[in-house]
């Protein structure tokens, strides 16, 4: 069975993001760029899931600028049989993606994707479930523990105040969240290897879709500066001070 898995290439987790000074978007020039750490945990899950010979080959997937083969070079490292990289400049939403991943599955027929739960960078949470709706696919989003069988795949999905099982026939969309696994680091001899491995370049035209923006972004601002905090001498007093300051009790 094949597997696909999504890779967006986002400003790095440990950057502190900054502002465009015209309140356009984030400033991505010269700032380090990663994968998205929940599609690391998706590549990490379906690399173990060939491990355990669930799955036959991984195909890595990413859609952005011509820079983001450096994140389909980091799966193919990982564990990940080839890439596809779709070219698109600026921003693309996710359901420019959705339909790019439709017509590669149309192509590809994988068994299984999975994604990651949200790209940290606008924090959609939505390319999943808008693939499964356009595929008409069963989903299990969130999952914390994925056991694929061969006409079917058992998600353990972390919901509010605990987890659901759901069990999804095949071909099937998973997303990934944070405790399904801790993704590997990439050995230097992995890394080495990697680089042979194929990519292939599509544009949206060759896959017959119009990836262009349906949303405009009218503002990005920083959240209001927090003040600074200040020391009671009593219980008296931080009474006081909520009661006739804040006005909170
Ligand atoms: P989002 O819906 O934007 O929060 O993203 C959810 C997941 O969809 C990500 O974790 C990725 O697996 C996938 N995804 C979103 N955008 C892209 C992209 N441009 N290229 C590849 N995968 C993407």
């Amino acid at each position: 069975m094949k597997l696909l898995v999504p890779v967006k290439r986002v400003v790095d987790y440990n950057v502190k993001v900054r502002v465009k000074a015209d309140g356009t978007g984030v400033e991505t020039a010269n700032v380090k760029m990663s994968m998205n750490p929940f599609d690391e945990i998706a590549v990490e899950e379906a690399v173990r899931l060939k491990e355990k010979g669930a799955a036959t080959e991984i195909i890595a997937v990413s859609i952005g600028p011509a820079a983001a083969a450096e994140q389909i070079r980091t799966a193919l490292a990982m564990g990940a049989d080839r890439g596809i990289l779709v070219e698109v400049e600026g921003a693309v939403e996710p359901l420019a993606v959705a339909k790019l991943l439709k017509a590669i599955i149309m192509k590809e027929e994988p068994g299984l994707i999975i994604l990651g739960k949200q790209a940290i960078d606008d924090d959609m949470n939505a390319t999943g479930q808008m693939l499964a709706a356009l595929m008409g696919w069963g989903q299990g989003t969130f999952a914390s523990k994925v056991e694929l069988a061969a006409d079917s795949v058992t998600v353990t999905r972390e919901v509010d105040g605990g987890l659901e099982t759901v069990k999804l026939t095949l071909p099937a969309i998973v997303t990934a969240d944070l405790r399904l696994n801790e993704p590997r680091y990439a050995s230097l001899p992995n890394i080495m290897k990697a680089r042979k491995k194929p990519i292939e370049n599509l544009k949206p035209a060759d896959l017959g879709v119009d990836a262009s923006p349906r949303l405009t972004t009218l503002k990005v601002e920083e959240p209001p500066k927090r003040q600074a905090g200040r020391k009671v001498g009593s219980v008296a007093e931080l009474v006081d001070k909520l009661r006739n300051e804040a006005k909170v009790i």
